[in-house]
């Protein structure tokens, strides 16, 4: 029974390695996934205080606008600021969006 094999292979919960702890989870997968679903929550809360200090750099003039520059990887016009680590708020990189996606997730400290 070809079909119902074909459906038992596409049901298969497929297994992840998360990137930050290195265990694996399962999950189908929708959209990008590089976290398990703990470290996920972490990333996103360093993710968005990262980018909160960018802001605030920039509204106090402390730091020029991305655009400003070139991105660091292929020399275009930069549109954002790329984060390394998000537990080093303003350890940032010029980069285009292009650039910026390619690099993949930046790495955080982990909550123990
Ligand atoms: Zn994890
Ligand atoms: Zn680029």
């Amino acid at each position: 029974m070809r079909s119902e094999t074909y459906l038992r292979i596409l049901r298969e919960p497929k297994k992840h390695i998360c990137r930050s702890c290195s265990s694996e989870y399962d999950g189908l997968r929708i959209g990008r996934h590089w976290y398990c679903g703990e470290c996920t929550h972490v990333a996103h809360d360093a993710g968005r205080k990262a980018r909160l200090w960018v802001r605030l750099a920039m509204r106090s003039g402390v730091l020029m606008p991305a655009h400003a520059f070139r991105c660091v990887d292929c020399d275009k016009w930069a549109q954002c600021w790329e984060h390394r680590d998000y537990s080093k708020p303003l350890d940032i990189e010029p980069t285009c969006f292009s650039c910026n996606h390619k690099r993949g997730p930046a790495i955080f400290a982990r909550a123990a």
